[in-house]
């Protein structure tokens, strides 16, 4: 039975491709991509030529159930974004929400993505985490950061270089200027970064260093509030 591939792609070294996802972009009958010009270019770094066709934000709601279509007549399909893993803060969830209402098998590779690599890096507690992806750059920004400013857990944001500084200002705001933040840029890059201190701290930083590249931000959760019989015994060590 055909199926649906999710492919990561590289965040920026091309050799964080896996052995397994030039495997499957080599083997699928047709690939989705969201730029095809991105796309093409890692192909040819791969040797692989396929038929390729458009799939991003301002099509996929009209691409979805033919795409879907193409893979239960037994084409099998793969889907990538421009990088890391498609779905997440790119487009994918619709084509798979789709094809899993269809019946059709998804199955997805793991491999490259921005989140994991920055949250590891910034030594906040990594067995439970929020991956927040990017904030609405205007309308509801600050409701949906003040819905987090009792968040127990890392949490992890995409932003733009643009937006770095209004970003780490607001996290002054929401979560308070002394509360550990660490800010990863260009990850598998040439000048991959990470910044660690307090949010007034890195903020600092980028108001006297232009923020270039690529970012994610890791904010560590709110200390946790112990109560009773725990909160006694702390006391007491
Ligand atoms: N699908 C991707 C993933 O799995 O991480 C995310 C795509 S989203 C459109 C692009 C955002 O991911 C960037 O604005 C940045 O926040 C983050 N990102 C992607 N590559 C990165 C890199 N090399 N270093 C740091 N952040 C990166």
């Amino acid at each position: 039975m055909a199926r649906l591939y999710i492919v990561p792609t590289p965040i920026g070294n091309l050799d964080d491709i896996t052995l397994r996802a030039v495997d499957v972009l080599r083997g699928v009958d047709f690939i989705l991509a969201e730029d095809t010009r991105t796309t093409s270019f890692l192909l040819r770094h791969l040797g692989i030529e396929k038929q390729l066709y458009s799939h991003h934000k301002f099509n996929e709601h009209a691409t979805v159930s033919m795409v879907a279509d193409a893979i239960a007549a037994g084409r099998d399909a793969a889907l990538v974004s421009d990088a890391g893993t498609p779905g997440i803060s790119d487009p994918g969830f619709l084509l798979v929400r789709t094809c899993v209402e269809a019946g059709i098998e998804v199955e997805t590779l793991p491999g490259a993505t921005a989140a994991i690599p920055a949250l590891v890096d910034s030594g906040f507690p990594c067995d439970r985490f929020c991956f927040e992806g990017f904030l609405p750059q205007k309308k509801g920004r600050m409701k949906q950061l003040q819905a987090l400013a009792d968040e127990e857990r890392t949490m992890i944001f995409y932003e733009s270089p643009y937006r770095v500084v209004r970003c780490l200002e607001q996290f002054a705001e929401v979560f308070g200027p002394g509360r550990q933040v660490s800010v990863s840029r260009e990850l598998t890059k040439k000048f991959e970064q990470t910044l660690r201190g307090t949010v007034a701290e890195v903020l600092e930083h980028f108001r006297t260093t232009e923020p270039r590249g690529e970012f994610v931000l890791v904010v560590a959760g709110k200390p946790r509030q112990r109560h009773g019989a725990a909160a006694a015994a702390d006391k007491t060590e």
